[in-house]
C-alpha cells in the first residue's frame, strides 16, 4: 500500500470510529427518554360495575355514588341482612292502613275516593324553576297510580318543603329543581305501603316505614295521611319531618339524638321512635345544617 493510500485508510477508519461513538449516543439518549416517559403514563384502575337496584324496574337512575351507597336503615328490621345496628332502626308504633277518607286531621292533598295502587309511578310535577343557589339538585317527584291523591298538590307541597328556607337549601346553599326527566338526581315517590316495599328492597320496610335507598326516597302514603300518634294532630309538621328527614339520607345525613329538654326536635332523628324530651319539629336545626 502506497503512503497516500494508507493515510486515506486511516481517515476511513476514524471517520467510521466518530460515526459509531455518535450512534452510541443517541441509543443511550433514546433510552432514557422512554424511561422517562413511563411514570407518565397513568396506572390501570379497576371501575366497579354499577349494582342493579332491584327496587326500581321501572325507573332506573344512573349508577349511585359511593357516598350514597350506604342503605338507609329506616325501613330495616333489626338483624336483618344490610341493615344498619338496631339502635338506628326506627321504630314504628303500629301499622297504618291507608284509608279511602279523607284525614280528619289534615285533609291537605287527599281527595275522597278509595286507593287502587297500581304499582307502577309516575312522575307528579311537570318541570319547576328551582331558586337561586349555589347547587341545583334534580329531583323527580313521583306519585304512585290509583293513589288517591291530587298528584299536584302532592308534588308542590314537596317542593314548598325542599325549597323552604328554614330546610335544608337555608342561605342559598343549595336548591331543589323538580323536574319530569327520568335522569333526575333522585327520586321522589309516595307509594302504598305493598309498592313502598318493593322500592325499598332489600330494606325491609314491612308495609309501614318509608326509606331512602340509594337514588330513591319513598314515602309510605301510610304515613303521609296519618302521621305517628305523637304527629297525629300535627300533619303538617309530620310531612316536613318525613320530607327532610328521608331527603336528609340522601343528602349524606346519619341519625342524631335529642340534644336536650325541651329543645326542637333534630330532624335527623329518629322522631317515629318517639320524640323524647325534645320538641317537635321538621326541620333541619342550625347544626345539622
Ligand atoms: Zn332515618
Amino acid at each position: 500500500m502506497r503512503s497516500h493510500e494508507r493515510v486515506r485508510a486511516t481517515n476511513v477508519f476514524r471517520l467510521l470510529l466518530v460515526v459509531a461513538s455518535l450512534l452510541s449516543v443517541a441509543t443511550a439518549t433514546s433510552a432514557i427518554t422512554v424511561a422517562d416517559d413511563q411514570p407518565a403514563v397513568p396506572p390501570l384502575t379497576a371501575t366497579a360495575a354499577p349494582t342493579p337496584d332491584p327496587g326500581t324496574s321501572a325507573l332506573v337512575l344512573p349508577p349511585v355514588a359511593a357516598a350514597d351507597s350506604v342503605p338507609d336503615n329506616e325501613g330495616c328490621v333489626p338483624g336483618s341482612t344490610g341493615c344498619a345496628p338496631d339502635s338506628l332502626v326506627d321504630a314504628v308504633e303500629e301499622a297504618v292502613t291507608p284509608s279511602g277518607g279523607q284525614s280528619a286531621a289534615n285533609p291537605s292533598c287527599r281527595l275522597d275516593t278509595q286507593h287502587r295502587p297500581q304499582g307502577t309511578t309516575g312522575p307528579a310535577i311537570t318541570d319547576y324553576l328551582a331558586p337561586d343557589a349555589a347547587r341545583v339538585i334534580r329531583v323527580r317527584i313521583e306519585v304512585e297510580d290509583g293513589i288517591a291523591i291530587d298528584t299536584g298538590c302532592f308534588a308542590d307541597t314537596v317542593a314548598r318543603i325542599l325549597n323552604d328556607s328554614r330546610g335544608w337549601g337555608a342561605e342559598g346553599a343549595l336548591a331543589f329543581q323538580p323536574v319530569s326527566a327520568d335522569d333526575a338526581d333522585f327520586r321522589l315517590v309516595l307509594a302504598s305501603p305493598d309498592t313502598t316495599d318493593r322500592l325499598c328492597f332489600p330494606l325491609r320496610t314491612g308495609g309501614k316505614y318509608s326509606c331512602r335507598n340509594q337514588r330513591t326516597v319513598v314515602l309510605n302514603v301510610a304515613r303521609w295521611e296519618s302521621g305517628t300518634e305523637e304527629y297525629s294532630e300535627n300533619l303538617e309538621i309530620y310531612r316536613q319531618y318525613l320530607v327532610n328527614h328521608e331527603v336528609g339520607h340522601f343528602l349524606g345525613h346519619e341519625h342524631v339524638r335529642c340534644p336536650g329538654p325541651g329543645e326542637p326536635a333534630p330532624v335527623m332523628m329518629q322522631q317515629t321512635k318517639g320524640l323524647g324530651e325534645c320538641l317537635l319539629n321538621g326541620w333541619p336545626t342550625r347544626d345539622e345544617r
